[in-house]
C-alpha cells in the first residue's frame, strides 16, 4: 500500500498544506525545526490515531488553533482507501471511506505504517514499558482485537488497582469482589499473552534472518518474552489461564499490602540476545542499532505476511546515523516495493540508486516546495 495524497489543517506549523507523494521514495529536505518530523508525524497519526513522539494530543494542533485535520488517501491492491482523522477538546473523529468510526480499534489497520527514528534505539536500551508499547502498538496495527482487549484489560487493572488501594487503606479483606476482577483480568491477560506469543514468533523469524544478514553472517539474534507467570510460547490459552490463576493463588495478599496488580502483560518485557548474551547490557552501540534496525525490518515482513501489502516506511534522520553498510541494507531492502518518507537534513554523503529516482520536498517554515 502507498499514501496517495495527504492534506493538513493545523497540523503542529503546517497551517493548509496538500501533497501527493510518489509510491516509491520520497524525501523531505530542510534545515531544524523546519517541519520534516511533523510531516511524518502527521502520516504516523493518521495509521494508528496516536502520535510516535507525544500522547498528548493537543500538541498536534496548532498553537491557538481547535482542531487538528489529517487527511490522506490510501492506495491497496485493488482499492482507494480515504482515511481522514479529526483532533479537537472533544476528542478525536476518525473517518474511513468517509464513515465516522465509532471504535479507534476499528480505524486503526486500514493504514499500515512503519516508523524508524533514532529514539528507537530505546526500544532496546530503554525501560521495559517502551518495549511493552513498542509490542503493543505493532500488534495492534495487525490485530483489532488485540487493540480491544488491551483496552478492556486497561480498564479492569485500573478498577483492579483502586480497589487493592482502598482495601489496603481500609484493611478490608473481603475479597468477592477482588476475585471477579481478577477473573476478568487473566481472561483478557491471557489472550493478550497468546497474541504477543504468536507475534513475537513470527517477528522473531524475520528478525534473526535480518540480523544475520545486517551483521555478514557473526550475530545471532533472539527475541526472548519475560512473562511476570512461568509460561512458554507452545502453552494453549487453558494453560496460560492456569498459570495466571496458580500465580495469584500465591501471592495471595501480597497485593492488598502494595495496594496494586503484581502480575499480568502490563508487567511483562522483552529481552534481546545477540549471540545468546543480553544486548541492553553487553551490546556495543552499534550492535544495539543493529537489533533495532532488524526489529523494524522484520515490522516491514510481518505485516507484508499478515497483511498481504507492504506498510509504509517512515525513516526519520535515520541514514544520518546509520554506518555505510548498514545505510545500504537499509535501502537495499526496501527498494522498489515499499513506499518510504525519508527525513534529511542534507542529501549529501547518501549514495544509493534507491534515492536516485526520488521525489524530493524542501521543507522550510511549515511550507513545503519541490
Ligand atoms: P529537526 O531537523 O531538528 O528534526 P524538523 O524539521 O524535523 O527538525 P519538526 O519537529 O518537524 O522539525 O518541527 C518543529 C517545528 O514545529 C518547531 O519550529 C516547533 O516550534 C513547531 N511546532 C511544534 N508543535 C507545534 C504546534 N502545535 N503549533 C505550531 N508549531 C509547532
Ligand atoms: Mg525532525
Amino acid at each position: 500500500m502507498y499514501l496517495k495524497q495527504l492534506d493538513l489543517v493545523n497540523f503542529r506549523n503546517y497551517d493548509l498544506l496538500s501533497l501527493a507523494f510518489e509510491d516509491k521514495v520520497n524525501v523531505l529536505i530542510g534545515e531544524n525545526a523546519q517541519g520534516k518530523t511533523n510531516i511524518l508525524e502527521s502520516i504516523y497519526t493518521l495509521a494508528l490515531a496516536k502520535s510516535h513522539r507525544t500522547s498528548n494530543d493537543k500538541e498536534l494542533v496548532k498553537w491557538d488553533e481547535d482542531f487538528a485535520r489529517i487527511e490522506g488517501v490510501i492506495q491497496k491492491n485493488t482499492q482507494s482507501v480515504p482515511m481522514e482523522l479529526v483532533i479537537s477538546k472533544k476528542g478525536k473523529k476518525a473517518k474511513v471511506n468517509h464513515l465516522e468510526q465509532s471504535k479507534l480499534s476499528n480505524y486503526v489497520g486500514h493504514f499500515n505504517v512503519v516508523m524508524f527514528a533514532p529514539e528507537d534505539l530505546t526500544i532496546v536500551k530503554g525501560a521495559p514499558q517502551l518495549r511493552r508499547r513498542f509490542l503493543d502498538m505493532e500488534i495492534g496495527q495487525v490485530s483489532p482485537i488485540y487493540l480491544h482487549d488491551m483496552s478492556q484489560y486497561h480498564k479492569i487493572l485500573n478498577q483492579r488497582n483502586a480497589l487493592l488501594k482502598q482495601m489496603s487503606i481500609s484493611r478490608d479483606r473481603d475479597r468477592t469482589f477482588l476475585d471477579i476482577l481478577t477473573e476478568q483480568l487473566i481472561d483478557y491477560g491471557s489472550k493478550i499473552l497468546m497474541k504477543r506469543f504468536q507475534f513475537l514468533g513470527i517477528l522473531q523469524k524475520h528478525a534473526a534472518d535480518i540480523h544475520l544478514n545486517i551483521s555478514q553472517n557473526l550475530e545471532t539474534l533472539k527475541i526472548v518474552y519475560q512473562s511476570s507467570i512461568d509460561v512458554s510460547e507452545s502453552m494453549d490459552l487453558t494453560k496460560i489461564v492456569v498459570h495466571y490463576h496458580e500465580k495469584f493463588d500465591k501471592i495471595g495478599s501480597r497485593e492488598i499490602d502494595r495496594g496494586v496488580t503484581l502480575i499480568g502483560p502490563h508487567r511483562d518485557d522483552l529481552c534481546f540476545l545477540v549471540n545468546e548474551k543480553d544486548v541492553q547490557v553487553f551490546g556495543s552501540q552499534g550492535q544495539q542499532r543493529t537489533t533495532a534496525l532488524s526489529l523494524k525490518l522484520a515490522e516491514i515482513e510481518l505485516i507484508h505476511s499478515e497483511i498481504g501489502e507492504y506498510p509504509v516506511l517512515l525513516l526519520d534522520d535515520v541514514l544520518s546515523e546509520l554506518d555505510d553498510h548498514r545505510q545500504s541494507h537499509l535501502l537495499g531492502s526496501i527498494q522498489g516495493k515499499v513506499q518510504t518518507f525519508i527525513t534529511t537534513t542534507s542529501i549529501d554523503g547518501i549514495e544509493h540508486e534507491t534515492l536516485y529516482r526520488s521525489k524530493r520536498f524542501n521543507v522550510k517554515t511549515g511550507m513545503i516546495t519541490h
